[in-house]
């Protein structure tokens, strides 16, 4: 089995999640008691947040890359970068190691060409839905259509993402409005959702919704325990 580098802290709630679901899918393909073989090296969310919001984009790419180095130093043979934000800086943190990087991005498409879906909606933080690095590898590696919520509905998903879900706080109001903000989007013609912020699925769920969800935590852990039992 080979060891999975995981950049976490982006926010730990979420990182829990990887550390429960990669542990879990080497217990259910092995058996026994076996589980995962790891390293997380896991952030001050604090520090991260602040810089992310000053657009500080260059010191965060010096930070991703340091630690991605530092697991490969330490023995990881994959990086896995437990938000999808931060795969902002994926490509930079690909040139500075000789481990490959596990896209988050990349679990998600394949999974959805597995649907044959050709427009899906994004819900993540407004950097995740604004900017291209997530919407645009989608589109030109898998052919699928991306969209993403009316200016208003973005700012309440961030906001939501920052202000509570980062926090460990999972409110039934804050339920109620991505369920209405999901079904404005299946109007506009969406055949599923990308729950493009590692937080999502731990406040809505596919019971919540009426087409499928596409669960970024749970995907891209599968594809790191696919990458690492590996012959
Ligand atoms: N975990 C979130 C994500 O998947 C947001 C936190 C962050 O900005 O990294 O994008």
């Amino acid at each position: 089995m080979k060891t999975i580098g995981l950049i976490g802290g982006m926010s730990w709630e979420s990182s829990i999640e990887y550390y429960k679901l990669i542990n879990e899918l080497v217990k259910e393909k092995l058996g026994g008691v076996h589980s995962c073989k790891c390293i997380m090296h896991s952030v001050d969310f604090g520090e991260i947040e602040k810089l992310q919001h000053k657009g500080d984009w260059g010191k965060l790419t010096e930070i991703m890359v340091d630690i991605a180095k530092k697991l490969e130093e330490s023995g990881a043979d994959c990086i896995v970068i437990c938000t999808n934000t931060m795969h902002k800086m994926a490509e930079d943190i690909e040139k500075e190691v000789k481990i490959p990087l596990i896209h988050i991005a990349d679990s998600v498409g394949e999974n959805i060409i597995k649907l044959n879906l050709k427009k899906v909606a994004l819900l993540g933080t407004k950097f995740t839905m604004e900017q291209d690095f997530y919407k645009e590898r989608i589109r030109e590696k898998f052919g699928i259509e991306v969209i993403i919520p009316n200016e208003t509905d973005k700012n309440i998903i961030h906001k939501v993402i920052y202000e509570e879900l980062v926090k460990g706080q999972f409110k039934d109001e804050s339920r109620q409005e991505y369920i209405r903000i999901i079904n404005e989007l299946v109007k506009d013609g969406a055949e599923g959702i990308i729950l493009g912020c590692t937080e999502i699925p731990l406040l809505i769920s596919e019971n919540d919704v009426e087409i499928p969800i596409f669960d970024t935590t749970k995907l891209h852990s599968e594809s790191a325990v696919k990458y690492a039992l590996e012959k």
